[in-house]
């Protein structure tokens, strides 16, 4: 059933949802308790164009699905293990067992208080739907899986590509997404490069659209306030960037048992190197090379929020190591590589460890490209 309420103020906001396919239009983004619902928006919000926003999405119940348990470890064992791993790349490093702070709260902006409860990671497609060539059928729609799963209430973040059908070109996606009571908080990003790759921008996505597309590392979780792993690191020393540094620390202790963690961080201080995707190649790209070709690199500003993965090992799913987004209100986003100013790069992050992996729409054919 639509339930649009006609009221003078509503009335552009429905003229705008009759736009969206219908399969997009659940009670649970229109409405909710009979009232209209979307998160807070803002001035540069988009709205679908029409013909391509006709995308259907990705149907779960027929998706290719696995699921693999990780090994979790006691949060104090992580901390401790980080504690004397953490130092071969930064001068200052600490890692403890800490109450999650409130992460709706600024700079961290997340679309949930907390980030535990059930923690698991989702792996969603992978770079082989963009490389060599664009897979333009695999849209997924996050709130449509959160349904399928039956998560709610549920916060998924992490690092993924956008919804391409919404903004009309490829994107990064930052997704940053809560349910509670069926009504969602969209509190994800995306990032385009604009004028030939000149520059980049910023948008946050409205309530009414929870696609995403072609690959993501998500952390699904209750989004509960809780015990997590506090990690913090200064002045880096090493080769290894913030989440490289926690990854091999971690798999030097644990070895074949695959540990993974979902989560965020800021980088308070210094500056990052990121890139974001430009519109799809049209040309096959087979290579590294070609892959950074293609891609535009930028050296964004701190504050920068970041939601991603990492695991220890691939456990025969074609895993993705370690991926994380990031976005700062300042108008920077996109996809993490390293800090470019060590003596500077400030680090404050929390984690917690995942129960389990869930890989749904793994290719069948797939390579190693773009995992950086
Ligand atoms: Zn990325």
């Amino acid at each position: 059933m639509r339930c649009v309420v006609l009221t003078s103020v509503s009335l552009v906001a429905a003229l705008l949802l009759l736009a969206l396919p219908s399969g997009e239009l659940s009670p649970r983004h229109c409405c909710a308790g009979g009232r209209w619902q979307r998160s807070e928006t803002e001035n540069n919000t988009v709205s679908s164009k029409s013909s391509e926003s006709k995308m259907t999405s990705v149907e779960w119940a027929t998706a290719p699905s696995a699921q693999k348990d990780l090994h979790v470890p006691p949060l104090q064992e992580l901390a401790d293990v980080l504690s004397r791993g953490l130092p071969e790349n930064f001068e200052l490093a600490s890692a403890e067992v800490a109450p999650c702070p409130d992460l709706t709260r600024p700079p961290y902006n997340l679309a949930a208080s907390g980030l535990c409860g059930n923690a698991e990671l989702v792996e969603l497609g992978g770079p082989p739907y963009l490389m060599p060539l664009v897979r333009r059928d695999k849209v997924y729609d996050l709130g449509a899986l959160l349904r399928h799963l039956g998560r709610d209430p549920a916060l998924l973040a992490g690092a993924g590509a956008g919804p391409w059908p919404h903004v009309g070109v490829n994107c990064e996606g930052i997704v940053n997404l809560s349910v509670r009571g069926g009504v969602v908080e969209q509190g994800t990003r995306i990032v385009t490069v604009e004028g030939g790759g000149a520059t980049y921008r910023v948008r946050r996505l409205p309530a009414n659209e929870t696609r995403s597309a072609l690959l993501g590392n998500y952390l699904l979780s209750d989004g509960a306030p809780g015990q997590v792993l506090k990690v913090t690191a200064e002045k880096r020393t090493g080769p290894a960037n913030f989440i490289t540094a926690i990854r091999e620390a971690l798999q030097k202790h644990y070895g074949d048992r695959v540990v993974g963690l979902g989560g965020m961080f800021v980088l308070r201080e210094g500056r990052a190197r990121f890139h974001v995707m430009p519109d799809f190649s049209a040309t096959p790209m087979t290579s590294e090379e070609d892959l950074n070709r293609w891609l535009k690199f930028y050296e964004m500003r701190s504050p920068l929020t970041h939601v991603g993965t990492l695991v220890t090992g691939d456990m025969g799913l074609d895993l993705r190591l370690q991926h994380f987004h990031g976005w700062g209100e300042h108008g920077d986003g996109g996809h993490y590589h390293y800090d470019t100013t060590p003596d500077a790069a400030r680090y404050e992050g929390y984690f917690v460890p995942a129960a389990r992996v869930l890989r749904l729409d793994a290719p069948v054919e797939t390579h190693t490209m773009g995992r950086d």
